[in-house]
Protein backbone atom coordinates (compact mmCIF):
# COMPACT_ATOMS: atom_id res chain seq x y z
CA UNK A 1 0.00 0.00 0.00
CA UNK A 2 1.38 3.52 -0.90
CA UNK A 3 1.49 5.91 2.11
CA UNK A 4 1.79 9.51 2.15
CA UNK A 5 5.42 9.04 3.34
CA UNK A 6 6.46 7.31 0.52
CA UNK A 7 8.89 10.64 -1.33
CA UNK A 8 7.52 9.22 -4.52
CA UNK A 9 3.79 10.63 -3.39
CA UNK A 10 5.34 13.29 -1.78
CA UNK A 11 7.32 14.64 -5.18
CA UNK A 12 4.14 14.37 -7.22
CA UNK A 13 2.13 15.74 -4.89
CA UNK A 14 4.36 18.74 -5.16
CA UNK A 15 3.67 18.84 -8.52
CA UNK A 16 0.24 18.65 -8.91
CA UNK A 17 -1.01 21.72 -6.15
CA UNK A 18 0.26 24.86 -5.11
CA UNK A 19 -0.23 24.67 -1.29
CA UNK A 20 2.82 23.68 1.12
CA UNK A 21 3.38 19.72 1.32
CA UNK A 22 5.59 18.95 4.30
CA UNK A 23 6.93 15.31 5.53
CA UNK A 24 7.84 14.04 8.50
CA UNK A 25 5.69 17.09 10.13
CA UNK A 26 4.90 16.36 14.06
CA UNK A 27 1.33 16.96 14.34
CA UNK A 28 2.11 17.49 18.00
CA UNK A 29 2.32 20.96 16.12
CA UNK A 30 -1.57 21.39 15.00
CA UNK A 31 -3.33 19.14 18.16
CA UNK A 32 -4.49 21.16 21.05
CA UNK A 33 -3.48 17.90 23.19
CA UNK A 34 0.18 18.89 21.73
CA UNK A 35 0.05 15.25 20.80
CA UNK A 36 0.91 13.36 17.34
CA UNK A 37 3.22 11.78 15.70
CA UNK A 38 5.16 12.50 12.16
CA UNK A 39 3.03 12.74 9.04
CA UNK A 40 2.73 14.17 5.32
CA UNK A 41 1.20 17.41 6.07
CA UNK A 42 -0.40 19.57 3.19
CA UNK A 43 -1.61 23.14 3.61
CA UNK A 44 -4.01 23.71 0.65
CA UNK A 45 -3.73 27.06 -1.10
CA UNK A 46 -7.63 27.39 -2.20
CA UNK A 47 -10.29 24.96 -2.50
CA UNK A 48 -9.22 23.95 -6.12
CA UNK A 49 -5.38 23.26 -4.66
CA UNK A 50 -7.46 20.93 -1.83
CA UNK A 51 -9.69 19.29 -4.44
CA UNK A 52 -6.08 18.39 -6.33
CA UNK A 53 -4.69 17.27 -3.36
CA UNK A 54 -7.42 14.97 -2.83
CA UNK A 55 -7.05 13.56 -6.37
CA UNK A 56 -3.78 12.77 -6.14
CA UNK A 57 -3.99 10.74 -3.27
CA UNK A 58 -6.68 8.97 -4.68
CA UNK A 59 -5.06 7.95 -7.51
CA UNK A 60 -2.13 7.20 -5.43
CA UNK A 61 -4.58 5.19 -3.28
CA UNK A 62 -3.36 6.82 -0.65
CA UNK A 63 -5.85 7.81 2.56
CA UNK A 64 -6.04 10.99 3.37
CA UNK A 65 -7.58 12.79 6.46
CA UNK A 66 -8.54 16.14 7.10
CA UNK A 67 -7.39 18.59 10.42
CA UNK A 68 -9.00 21.73 10.92
CA UNK A 69 -7.46 23.23 14.57
CA UNK A 70 -7.01 19.91 15.94
CA UNK A 71 -8.73 21.04 18.98
CA UNK A 72 -11.23 17.51 18.95
CA UNK A 73 -9.10 14.82 18.01
CA UNK A 74 -6.45 12.59 19.59
CA UNK A 75 -4.08 11.74 16.64
CA UNK A 76 -1.74 8.17 17.10
CA UNK A 77 1.92 8.35 18.39
CA UNK A 78 3.58 6.56 15.68
CA UNK A 79 1.98 9.63 13.12
CA UNK A 80 -0.04 8.37 10.19
CA UNK A 81 0.54 7.21 7.26
CA UNK A 82 -2.35 9.40 5.35
CA UNK A 83 -1.95 12.29 4.11
CA UNK A 84 -3.24 15.36 6.40
CA UNK A 85 -4.92 17.97 5.09
CA UNK A 86 -4.83 21.36 6.99
CA UNK A 87 -7.86 23.29 6.34
CA UNK A 88 -6.87 26.68 6.97
CA UNK A 89 -5.07 29.84 6.01
CA UNK A 90 -6.57 28.96 2.36
CA UNK A 91 -9.71 28.65 3.17
CA UNK A 92 -10.49 31.91 5.10
CA UNK A 93 -13.33 33.84 2.86
CA UNK A 94 -15.86 35.82 4.96
CA UNK A 95 -18.21 38.01 3.89
CA UNK A 96 -22.14 38.39 4.34
CA UNK A 97 -25.91 40.18 3.11
CA UNK A 98 -27.53 41.43 5.80
CA UNK A 99 -28.65 38.34 8.09
CA UNK A 100 -27.05 35.30 5.74
CA UNK A 101 -23.28 34.87 6.31
CA UNK A 102 -20.81 33.01 4.40
CA UNK A 103 -17.02 31.46 6.14
CA UNK A 104 -14.60 29.65 4.69
CA UNK A 105 -13.82 25.93 6.29
CA UNK A 106 -10.84 27.29 7.82
CA UNK A 107 -11.70 30.65 9.53
CA UNK A 108 -11.37 30.35 13.36
CA UNK A 109 -14.31 29.57 15.12
CA UNK A 110 -13.36 32.57 18.05
CA UNK A 111 -12.46 34.94 15.23
CA UNK A 112 -16.10 34.53 13.45
CA UNK A 113 -18.14 34.75 16.65
CA UNK A 114 -16.31 37.97 17.28
CA UNK A 115 -16.61 39.45 13.76
CA UNK A 116 -20.31 38.77 13.83
CA UNK A 117 -20.70 40.22 17.23
CA UNK A 118 -19.21 43.26 16.59
CA UNK A 119 -21.31 43.82 13.43
CA UNK A 120 -24.45 43.15 15.35
CA UNK A 121 -25.42 39.86 14.56
CA UNK A 122 -26.26 36.91 16.90
CA UNK A 123 -26.55 33.22 17.27
CA UNK A 124 -22.49 32.57 16.81
CA UNK A 125 -21.40 34.54 19.93
CA UNK A 126 -21.31 31.81 22.13
CA UNK A 127 -18.52 30.21 20.13
CA UNK A 128 -15.94 32.88 21.50
CA UNK A 129 -14.29 30.07 23.25
CA UNK A 130 -14.36 27.23 21.20
CA UNK A 131 -10.96 26.91 19.77
CA UNK A 132 -11.71 24.83 16.34
CA UNK A 133 -12.24 26.41 12.42
CA UNK A 134 -15.65 26.76 10.99
CA UNK A 135 -15.61 22.93 8.77
CA UNK A 136 -14.60 21.29 12.29
CA UNK A 137 -17.52 22.96 14.22
CA UNK A 138 -20.01 22.02 11.86
CA UNK A 139 -18.23 19.21 11.01
CA UNK A 140 -18.68 17.96 14.91
CA UNK A 141 -21.59 20.63 15.24
CA UNK A 142 -19.71 21.80 17.97
CA UNK A 143 -22.12 23.88 20.94
CA UNK A 144 -21.97 25.28 24.09
CA UNK A 145 -23.86 28.05 26.43
CA UNK A 146 -27.24 26.78 24.29
CA UNK A 147 -25.81 27.67 21.11
CA UNK A 148 -25.08 24.79 18.36
CA UNK A 149 -24.14 25.10 14.41
CA UNK A 150 -26.88 22.86 13.51
CA UNK A 151 -28.85 25.96 14.29
CA UNK A 152 -27.13 28.72 12.41
CA UNK A 153 -26.34 26.60 9.27
CA UNK A 154 -28.55 26.96 6.32
CA UNK A 155 -26.08 25.63 3.17
CA UNK A 156 -23.01 24.33 3.17
CA UNK A 157 -20.12 23.02 0.39
CA UNK A 158 -18.56 20.04 0.57
CA UNK A 159 -16.09 18.23 -1.40
CA UNK A 160 -16.71 14.62 -1.57
CA UNK A 161 -13.10 12.49 -2.08
CA UNK A 162 -13.57 11.72 -5.63
CA UNK A 163 -13.27 15.33 -5.86
CA UNK A 164 -17.22 16.27 -6.52
CA UNK A 165 -18.09 19.42 -4.83
CA UNK A 166 -21.66 20.14 -3.92
CA UNK A 167 -23.93 22.22 -2.01
CA UNK A 168 -26.53 20.67 1.03
CA UNK A 169 -28.89 22.37 2.88
CA UNK A 170 -28.38 23.25 6.25
CA UNK A 171 -32.01 21.15 7.35
CA UNK A 172 -30.86 18.10 5.26
CA UNK A 173 -27.77 17.43 6.73
CA UNK A 174 -28.74 14.85 9.64
CA UNK A 175 -26.98 16.95 12.77
CA UNK A 176 -27.13 15.54 16.27
CA UNK A 177 -25.25 16.04 19.61
CA UNK A 178 -21.72 16.83 18.65
CA UNK A 179 -22.27 15.08 15.20
CA UNK A 180 -22.95 16.44 12.13
CA UNK A 181 -23.71 12.93 10.06
CA UNK A 182 -21.19 14.33 6.96
CA UNK A 183 -19.25 11.14 7.14
CA UNK A 184 -16.64 11.53 4.30
CA UNK A 185 -17.62 14.91 3.49
CA UNK A 186 -15.25 17.88 3.66
CA UNK A 187 -16.84 21.03 4.46
CA UNK A 188 -15.26 24.29 2.15
CA UNK A 189 -18.10 26.78 3.30
CA UNK A 190 -20.68 26.93 5.41
CA UNK A 191 -23.55 29.85 5.08
CA UNK A 192 -25.62 30.52 8.45
CA UNK A 193 -28.46 32.52 9.26
CA UNK A 194 -28.16 35.35 11.92
CA UNK A 195 -30.25 37.13 13.81
CA UNK A 196 -29.63 41.12 14.59
CA UNK A 197 -28.93 42.34 17.89
CA UNK A 198 -27.41 45.08 20.28
CA UNK A 199 -23.69 45.11 19.83
CA UNK A 200 -23.13 45.71 23.14
CA UNK A 201 -25.21 43.32 24.34
CA UNK A 202 -23.31 40.83 22.31
CA UNK A 203 -19.72 41.84 23.31
CA UNK A 204 -21.17 41.35 27.28
CA UNK A 205 -22.31 38.13 26.14
CA UNK A 206 -18.60 37.11 24.66
CA UNK A 207 -17.02 38.55 28.44
CA UNK A 208 -19.34 36.37 30.40
CA UNK A 209 -18.41 32.90 27.91
CA UNK A 210 -14.79 34.06 28.38
CA UNK A 211 -15.38 34.31 31.75
CA UNK A 212 -16.98 31.07 32.50
CA UNK A 213 -14.02 29.46 30.03
CA UNK A 214 -11.06 30.62 32.57
CA UNK A 215 -13.12 30.19 35.65
CA UNK A 216 -14.60 26.73 35.27
CA UNK A 217 -11.40 25.10 32.34
CA UNK A 218 -7.87 24.48 32.19
CA UNK A 219 -8.83 26.59 28.77
CA UNK A 220 -4.88 27.87 28.52
CA UNK A 221 -3.71 24.08 29.21
CA UNK A 222 -3.65 21.20 26.35
CA UNK A 223 -6.44 19.44 26.00
CA UNK A 224 -9.26 19.27 23.77
CA UNK A 225 -12.36 20.17 25.64
CA UNK A 226 -14.87 17.83 26.89
CA UNK A 227 -13.53 14.22 25.91
CA UNK A 228 -16.88 12.58 26.30
CA UNK A 229 -20.26 13.61 25.72
CA UNK A 230 -22.77 14.64 28.45
CA UNK A 231 -25.09 11.16 29.26
CA UNK A 232 -28.55 11.35 27.64
CA UNK A 233 -31.28 9.23 29.16
CA UNK A 234 -32.73 7.14 27.12
CA UNK A 235 -34.85 5.24 29.25
CA UNK A 236 -39.04 5.47 29.58
CA UNK A 237 -40.36 7.71 30.40
CA UNK A 238 -38.14 9.96 28.67
CA UNK A 239 -36.46 12.60 31.04
CA UNK A 240 -33.84 15.05 30.57
CA UNK A 241 -29.51 14.28 31.23
CA UNK A 242 -29.15 13.69 34.32
CA UNK A 243 -25.90 14.26 35.90
CA UNK A 244 -23.05 15.41 33.00
CA UNK A 245 -20.57 13.13 32.24
CA UNK A 246 -17.79 16.13 33.77
CA UNK A 247 -20.12 15.69 37.07
CA UNK A 248 -20.23 11.95 36.78
CA UNK A 249 -16.35 11.54 36.71
CA UNK A 250 -16.08 13.78 39.46
CA UNK A 251 -18.25 11.87 41.79
CA UNK A 252 -16.45 9.24 40.98
CA UNK A 253 -13.24 10.56 42.66
CA UNK A 254 -11.47 10.80 39.68
CA UNK A 255 -10.41 14.35 39.72
CA UNK A 256 -6.17 14.48 39.27
CA UNK A 257 -6.31 11.27 38.49
CA UNK A 258 -3.26 10.50 36.58
CA UNK A 259 -1.46 8.40 33.92
CA UNK A 260 1.73 8.91 32.66
CA UNK A 261 1.54 12.17 31.53
CA UNK A 262 -2.12 12.96 30.72
CA UNK A 263 -4.53 13.87 33.88
CA UNK A 264 -8.02 14.28 34.87
CA UNK A 265 -7.97 17.90 35.26
CA UNK A 266 -8.50 19.14 38.57
CA UNK A 267 -10.60 21.99 37.16
CA UNK A 268 -13.26 20.09 35.35
CA UNK A 269 -13.52 16.46 35.33
CA UNK A 270 -14.63 15.73 31.75
CA UNK A 271 -11.13 17.40 30.11
CA UNK A 272 -8.07 15.57 30.02
CA UNK A 273 -4.80 17.46 30.16
CA UNK A 274 -1.07 17.06 28.56
CA UNK A 275 1.11 17.95 31.33
CA UNK A 276 3.74 18.15 29.29
CA UNK A 277 4.95 14.46 28.07
CA UNK A 278 2.05 13.33 27.33
CA UNK A 279 0.78 10.65 24.71
CA UNK A 280 -1.64 9.15 23.10
CA UNK A 281 -1.50 6.00 24.34
CA UNK A 282 -1.82 7.85 28.04
CA UNK A 283 -5.06 9.41 27.13
CA UNK A 284 -5.90 6.03 25.59
CA UNK A 285 -5.51 4.21 29.41
CA UNK A 286 -7.06 7.32 31.41
CA UNK A 287 -10.12 7.40 28.89
CA UNK A 288 -10.67 3.68 29.30
CA UNK A 289 -10.64 3.75 33.12
CA UNK A 290 -12.74 6.79 33.60
CA UNK A 291 -15.25 4.70 31.55
CA UNK A 292 -14.57 1.42 33.25
CA UNK A 293 -15.18 3.30 36.59
CA UNK A 294 -18.60 5.68 36.19
CA UNK A 295 -19.65 2.58 34.71
CA UNK A 296 -19.10 0.43 37.74
CA UNK A 297 -20.44 3.04 39.72
CA UNK A 298 -23.77 4.25 38.17
CA UNK A 299 -24.13 2.00 35.86
CA UNK A 300 -23.55 4.79 32.96
CA UNK A 301 -21.95 3.88 29.27
CA UNK A 302 -19.40 7.51 28.65
CA UNK A 303 -19.26 8.08 24.83
CA UNK A 304 -16.50 9.87 23.56
CA UNK A 305 -16.69 13.10 22.21
CA UNK A 306 -13.31 13.66 20.96
CA UNK A 307 -12.20 12.11 17.86
CA UNK A 308 -9.65 8.94 18.63
CA UNK A 309 -7.95 8.96 14.97
CA UNK A 310 -6.02 6.26 12.97
CA UNK A 311 -2.63 5.67 11.21
CA UNK A 312 -5.34 6.35 7.76
CA UNK A 313 -7.53 8.84 9.42
CA UNK A 314 -10.25 5.93 10.21
CA UNK A 315 -12.21 6.95 13.73
CA UNK A 316 -10.82 4.03 15.91
CA UNK A 317 -12.80 4.74 19.50
CA UNK A 318 -15.49 2.25 19.89
CA UNK A 319 -18.99 3.86 20.14
CA UNK A 320 -18.14 5.14 17.33
CA UNK A 321 -20.74 4.00 15.04
CA UNK A 322 -23.10 6.58 14.49
CA UNK A 323 -21.37 8.44 11.38
C1 LIG B 1 -10.22 24.31 25.42
C2 LIG B 1 -11.26 23.67 24.52
C3 LIG B 1 -12.59 23.97 24.69
C4 LIG B 1 -13.57 23.39 23.87
N1 LIG B 1 -14.88 23.70 24.07
C5 LIG B 1 -15.83 23.15 23.29
C6 LIG B 1 -17.23 23.46 23.49
O1 LIG B 1 -17.61 24.25 24.36
N2 LIG B 1 -18.14 22.88 22.66
C7 LIG B 1 -17.76 22.01 21.68
O2 LIG B 1 -18.64 21.52 20.96
N3 LIG B 1 -16.46 21.69 21.47
C8 LIG B 1 -15.50 22.24 22.24
N4 LIG B 1 -14.17 21.91 22.03
C9 LIG B 1 -13.83 20.92 20.98
C10 LIG B 1 -13.48 21.54 19.62
O3 LIG B 1 -12.98 22.85 19.75
C11 LIG B 1 -14.66 21.56 18.65
O4 LIG B 1 -15.18 20.28 18.40
C12 LIG B 1 -14.22 22.17 17.31
O5 LIG B 1 -15.35 22.48 16.55
C13 LIG B 1 -13.29 21.27 16.47
O6 LIG B 1 -12.83 22.02 15.37
P1 LIG B 1 -11.37 21.78 14.77
O7 LIG B 1 -11.20 22.67 13.61
O8 LIG B 1 -10.34 21.90 15.85
O9 LIG B 1 -11.52 20.27 14.31
P2 LIG B 1 -10.42 19.11 14.41
O10 LIG B 1 -10.17 18.77 15.83
O11 LIG B 1 -9.26 19.47 13.57
O12 LIG B 1 -11.23 17.91 13.74
C14 LIG B 1 -12.33 17.33 14.40
C15 LIG B 1 -13.05 16.40 13.42
O13 LIG B 1 -13.62 17.21 12.39
C16 LIG B 1 -13.09 16.82 11.11
N5 LIG B 1 -12.92 18.06 10.33
C17 LIG B 1 -12.20 19.16 10.66
N6 LIG B 1 -12.33 20.09 9.69
C18 LIG B 1 -13.14 19.56 8.75
C19 LIG B 1 -13.66 20.03 7.50
N7 LIG B 1 -13.36 21.24 6.99
N8 LIG B 1 -14.49 19.20 6.82
C20 LIG B 1 -14.81 17.97 7.30
N9 LIG B 1 -14.34 17.47 8.44
C21 LIG B 1 -13.53 18.27 9.17
C22 LIG B 1 -11.78 16.11 11.41
O14 LIG B 1 -11.47 15.17 10.38
C23 LIG B 1 -12.12 15.42 12.72
O15 LIG B 1 -12.84 14.24 12.47
C24 LIG B 1 -13.18 22.49 22.84
C25 LIG B 1 -11.81 22.20 22.66
C26 LIG B 1 -10.87 22.79 23.49
C27 LIG B 1 -9.40 22.48 23.25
Amino acid sequence: MTTARDPAFTELLRRKVRGAVREGDPLARYTSYRIGGPATVFDPADAEDLTAGLMVARRSGVHTFVLGLGSNVLLPDAGMAALVIRVGKGLQRSDHTDSLWRFGAGLPAPLVARRTAEAGWSGLEMMVGVPGTVGGGVYMNAGCHGGQWADVVRRVWVVDRQGEVTERAGADIPFRYRRSGLGDLIVLEAEVELVPANPGDLADAIARHLAWRQAGTPFNQPCCGSVFKNPIWTGEPPRPRERTAGQLIEASGLKGYRIGGVMVSPIHANYFVNTGEGTAADVHGLMKHVRQTVLDRYDVVLEPEVKVIGSLGEWLEEGATDE
